[in-house]
């Protein structure tokens, strides 16, 4: 009989390296079959934002499934997504005096950065989209190729077209990327067309955390305004309040003209994607757009609840807090190793920890996870270990997983 491992393809990933079947899960614990605790600082790769389990959002799913909700209904009209709709325009976008139609592009991050591609492109009638190095956006063919990572690209097998990649904000130290951007799209000569639109993360999740300045997001946003080029924000990781406001790009002041939600926009860890278009281009016909799984009820039951955590600005004041808590303990961790020639990236509670001998980082992570926490690496040669709990952990929940972190540098170290 083959393990359950040596029954998948050996396109599963880095999970390969925790060898252990998990059971259980609660706020910002998980426990495998033996009963061993974790500390997850990994949070399904920031679809977890509200924990694992979340007593408010579960009772509201089994009371739906129990009283015999309607779970699948493609586009027709459900209470579950009428309510969830009103409660995201109420909650969400009204009070930060957003207008955006809402689309449900399919059920991951990748459907929602698709269908942005697609809209920029038809909308402008122009075909070249912007993004930058170390950029993730989905495993799609659309996605892939505005996805900088050669290794995921290699997955495609054969080149992708119509993207081309700039220099990334804080990531190139000491070039001015927006005077190589104004330079590129004032060149009308160079025989290079005019892109449809510019796609970015504010922060670079699977990139290593390279969190753009706010004056670089605004510097993009204008230049965007200036050539007539749709700005796309990808908030499918940075979103939800992973970086201490709802939407990353808040701070900026910035008001793109199409956003990507998905990961914990479902609330319970369920797929559910967002694409937020301004009214003016939400120029779909009826139906160009379509999927079997677009906007699945039980999700919408479980995002519509989550909003509650959005009623105040509590929710928002607390993870800026839990933010500053973990970076001081990376940047006590930065002094603590300097053998480690390593610097602290990130805000919010989406941070980083990149290490100048990043051939540690694998084992660093190994041997914390033999120590029961679970983090990840990120970054173009994984030389960054990445910080995304979830957003309702306590303060003595970072400090444990810090202090985990520290013996399993220790250790490592020798
Ligand atoms: N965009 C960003 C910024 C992401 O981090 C991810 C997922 N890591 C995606 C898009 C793709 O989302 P999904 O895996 O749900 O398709």
């Amino acid at each position: 009989m083959k393990t359950f491992e040596e029954l998948e393809s050996t396109v599963r990933s880095y999970s390969r390296g925790w060898p252990t079947v998990f059971e259980k899960g609660k706020g910002y614990k998980i426990w495998d079959t033996d009963g061993k605790e974790y500390i997850d600082f990994f949070a399904g790769a920031g679809a977890l934002n509200y924990g694992h389990n979340d007593d408010g959002i579960q009772e509201k799913m089994i009371e739906y499934i129990q009283g015999n909700g309607i779970l699948h209904s493609l586009d027709m009209g459900t209470t579950s997504r009428k309510t969830f709709l009103e409660t995201f325009k109420e909650t969400i976008l009204a009070p930060r005096n957003l207008d955006y139609k809402v689309m449900f592009p399919g059920p991951t991050g990748t459907n929602s950065v698709e269908s942005a591609l697609k809209i920029a492109r038809k909308v402008t009638g122009r075909d070249t989209v912007i993004s930058f190095t170390n950029a993730f956006h989905g495993m799609t063919i659309g996605s892939l190729s505005v996805t900088a990572n050669s290794f995921k690209r290699h997955g495609a097998g054969v080149p992708l077209h119509h993207s081309v990649s700039m220099p990334f904000d804080d990531y190139v130290e000491d070039q001015n990327t927006i005077a190589y951007l104004e330079r590129f799209l004032e060149d009308r000569g160079s025989g290079v067309a005019l892109p449809a639109a510019i796609i970015l993360e504010t922060v670079q999740g699977e990139g290593g955390i390279n969190a753009a300045s706010m004056e670089w997001l605004k510097k993009v946003d204008e230049l965007c305004k200036r050539w007539d080029i749709l700005l796309i924000v990808d908030d499918v990781q940075a979103g939800c309040g992973r970086t201490g406001t709802f939407f990353s790009f808040e701070p900026a002041e910035i008001d793109p003209d199409i956003v990507c939600l998905s990961k914990s926009i479902g609330g319970a860890g369920l797929p559910l994607a967002l694409t937020l278009i301004k009214p003016e281009y939400d120029q779909w016909g009826p139906g160009e757009h379509n999927g079997t799984f677009r906007g699945n009820n039980l999700a919408f039951i479980g995002a519509t609840e989550a909003l509650k955590f959005w009623e105040t600005d509590a929710f928002s004041k607390a993870i800026k807090e839990k933010g500053d808590v973990l970076q001081k303990g990376i940047e006590d961790l930065v002094k603590k190793y300097p053998e480690l020639d390593a610097h602290h990236r990130g805000r919010g509670l989406m941070q980083g920890i990149a290490i100048g001998k990043h051939q540690s980082t694998d084992d660093i992570c190994a041997e914390a996870f033999d120590r029961g926490l679970i983090v990840e690496t990120s970054g173009p040669d994984d030389e960054v270990i990445k910080f995304l709990p979830p957003l309702i952990i306590d303060k003595d929940g970072l400090e444990q997983g810090l202090a985990i972190l520290d013996e399993s540098i220790k250790t490592v170290l020798g």
